[in-house]
């Protein structure tokens, strides 16, 4: 027991992790934050919280924190410390000359799920407003951008349908592609306390994640398919449903549009979608997908949660639309127990995007080319907007390898670790004349950077984070920004320089801009989140007091759209020199690329990423467990430690991504989402050799 004493005072504020949005109580003895406490009137944790949000807040005061701003006139010059005003100089005159030599659409931004909302919506703005362009896109691109898509067409917007306290209604819990355990642990206990009284559990996931088996529960099915196939077992689902008469008919014909579900109906029932059918592409047997296809259709309320596992590949906008169906089809949407919910990795990936910060979307999801929701924009702002849509995060570095983009403000995002095909990424920032890296540490992407702006901590900041359940939260400064700034007030200082004449002095002031342009978030505020703890959007006139529930009375597009989901199989094959499919995930402990957890002072932030493979495929290897193997695709290759296990299958590998060193993404190929380009991380075809180790 470490006796901290009696802390002098505490604030209440939100966990800056993954997208549960755990509130805590920060305890602070002077300027020394001595403690985080899992606050029990948080609505989305309730007194619960992980180890990530109690212990791992070290890193905001960790020494490699940059608290100077620096430049420096090429990448291979030494940085030089020098003023905000100095910093902020330099950068406004290159991004203006880069302009007025190369054009408008020569330079963007990049953004972070995360940073608070009002950072967001200002990052877009300078984007509209000051570069005169839509080239903004956010770190959402790389995993939750198939969400926005396929939910946005199917329901009309994109967004969980259901709150967390809804699980405690559920009867039939489908996970796909998800480990909320190491995920999303808060949500997860809720989870298993509703599978512990008696709900059933379908986990569809190659890797047999601690849900499948954990004491006292155990999944009705497990349909262990091959990585990338999630889109013909979800059609061959629908296919059970649809032809064994299951479907909720009443519902579709109330609620959906009726054509449209007949077409769809009459393309699921093709034999081609039967369980024997879908067996030889996905090895999942045909009596387990039939059963668990009854057994969702028929065993009451059912809700699906799902992550990466189904965004992150070729058809992860094709899977969220076919999770989409499989709700309707079933009239499992618009009540408690029941819907569809992403489980967003980040702690803001939903604000996020709420905010605009896609290049064809403005805040509210509303399309670039919506000529009366830009006229809202453009009245306030005083400027005309651009009506195409901009650039997306690899278009932008596509262009910049070719020479037409030249300049970018990466605010928290460290591209060169976190993005697809690395040698790509480092070509196009090195291309560019203008890169200006916002954060708290000298990143990977800094390497090519030209400014570096210092960040602030989530613990240094006021503002707002929107968890998977569409839950506002406030995120309050607990401590003064040890750079200086807030990150908000550096976005503006830099429209600024470049002439803007913003004048804000408080985030509150962005969330009334932000209430005043962007319908859902019409009758949010501080003082009513300050009042009711948080409230969850749709939040306006209709509903003063947010929404728990989505599409109750009708679908935000009015009825449901049905969508064909025809499988096809992704370009990336396994063959004698790559026999094995490697798939991705996250431990409990870290966190992404590790930039934060890593920078904890406890041990157990420190474990080393692994190779789990099955023990026959390390015998026919030669590979024993602890062993160093060489883990080698297409698109390069690395090394670290195996560990035998069965939770894989033969035939398929797993490792974490949360330390450099792993260059899990030197691995990784650059095929992308058929609509939203989101990186196909959970498939790449790898062989596995004995090594000498790094
Ligand atoms: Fe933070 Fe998520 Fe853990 Fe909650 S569950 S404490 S939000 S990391």
């Amino acid at each position: 027991v470490i006796d901290i004493g009696t802390p002098e005072r505490s604030v209440i504020t939100t966990c800056a992790y993954c997208g549960v949005g755990c509130s805590f109580k920060a305890e602070m003895r002077g300027d020394e934050l001595v403690r985080m406490v899992p606050y029990k009137h948080g609505k989305a944790n309730r007194g619960h919280s992980c180890v990530k949000g109690r212990f791992a807040y070290g890193y905001a005061s960790h020494k490699d924190r940059i608290l100077n701003p620096m430049i420096r006139e090429t990448i291979n010059d030494p940085w030089q410390e020098v003023t905000w005003e100095e910093a902020l100089g330099f950068a406004a005159r290159r991004m203006k000359d880069i302009q007025a030599k190369h054009g408008r659409q020569s330079v963007g931004v990049i953004t972070s799920s995360r940073c608070t909302n009002e950072e967001t919506y200002l990052v877009q703005k300078l984007t509209r407003a000051v570069f005169m362009n839509n080239n903004t896109d956010t770190c959402a691109r790389v995993c939750h951008s198939p969400t926005g898509y396929g939910l946005g067409q199917t329901f009309g917007t994109s967004a969980g349908t259901q709150d967390f306290d809804s699980v405690e209604q559920t009867d039939v819990v489908v996970v796909i592609g998800a480990n909320p355990t190491d995920g999303h642990p808060v949500f997860a206990s809720r989870l298993k306390k509703r599978l512990r009284q008696g709900a059933k559990l379908i986990v569809i996931d190659p890797r047999r994640i601690d849900l499948v088996k954990s004491p006292h529960i155990e999944a009705a099915h497990h349909l262990a398919l091959k990585p990338g196939t999630n889109v013909a077992v979800v059609t061959s689902i629908a296919h059970v449903i649809v032809t064994e008469g299951l479907a909720d008919e009443s519902f579709i014909r109330e609620r959906c549009d009726w054509d449209e579900f007949q077409d769809y109906a009459e393309f699921v029932a093709d034999p081609r979608h039967a369980p024997e059918a879908t067996e030889l592409l996905t090895g999942v047997p045909a009596a387990e997908l039939r059963a668990a296809a009854r057994l969702f259709a028929k065993g009451g309320n059912g809700a699906i949660y799902y992550g990466l596992g189904v965004t992150e590949h070729s058809q992860g906008s094709t899977t969220v639309i076919g999770i989409a169906n499989l709700a309707m089809l079933t009239g499992n949407i618009g009540r408690p127990g029941v819907g569809v919910n992403p489980l967003r990795g980040q702690n803001n990936v939903q604000g996020s995007c709420d905010m605009g910060s896609f290049p064809h979307e403005l805040p509210g999801y509303r399309h670039v080319k919506n000529d009366s929701a830009r006229e809202v924009f453009e009245k306030l702002w005083g400027v005309t907007l651009d009506h195409e849509p901009g650039l997306r995060i690899p278009n932008m570095l596509d262009a910049a390898v070719e020479g037409t983009f030249k300049g970018l403000y990466c605010q928290g995002e460290d591209i060169l670790q976190s993005d697809p095909d690395t040698k790509h990424v480092a070509a196009g920032l090195a291309a560019m004349d203008c890169v200006i890296v916002h954060d708290l540490f000298l990143n990977e992407t800094a390497n090519y950077a030209h400014v570096f702006l210092p960040g602030s901590s989530f613990l240094e900041k006021d503002g707002t984070f929107t968890n998977a359940e569409r839950r506002i939260n406030r995120v309050r400064k607990v401590m003064a920004p040890k750079n200086g700034f807030g990150d908000w007030e550096v976005t503006q200082m830099l429209a600024n320089a470049m002439g803007a004449g913003w004048t804000y002095t408080h985030p509150s002031q962005i969330m009334d801009e932000i209430a005043a342009t962007t319908p859902s978030f019409a009758g949010v505020s501080y003082e009513k989140l300050e009042t009711e703890g948080s409230v969850q959007w749709p939040c306006n006139e209709a509903h003063p007091l947010g929404t728990p529930l989505m599409h109750v009375d009708g679908f935000m597009r009015g009825k449901g759209k049905f969508i064909r989901t025809e499988y096809v199989a992704t370009d990336e094959k396994t063959g004698p020199r790559f026999p094995l499919l490697l798939t991705t995930g996250r431990i409990l402990s870290q966190y992404n690329v590790g930039a934060q957890t890593r920078r904890t002072a406890n041990t157990v932030w420190h474990e080393e990423d692994v190779l789990e493979i099955h023990p026959h495929d390390a015998e026919v290897r030669g590979v024993k467990d602890r062993d160093w193997v060489r883990l080698a695709s297409r698109s390069g290759d690395t090394s670290l430690r195996a560990k035998l296990t069965d939770r894989v299958s033969p035939g398929v590998v797993y490792t974490t991504f949360h330390h450099p060193s792993t260059q899990a993404n030197v691995i990784t190929t650059d095929f992308s989402d058929w609509a939203t380009n989101c990186p196909e991380y959970k498939v790449t075809a790898v062989q596995v050799s004995p090594s000498n180790g790094p």
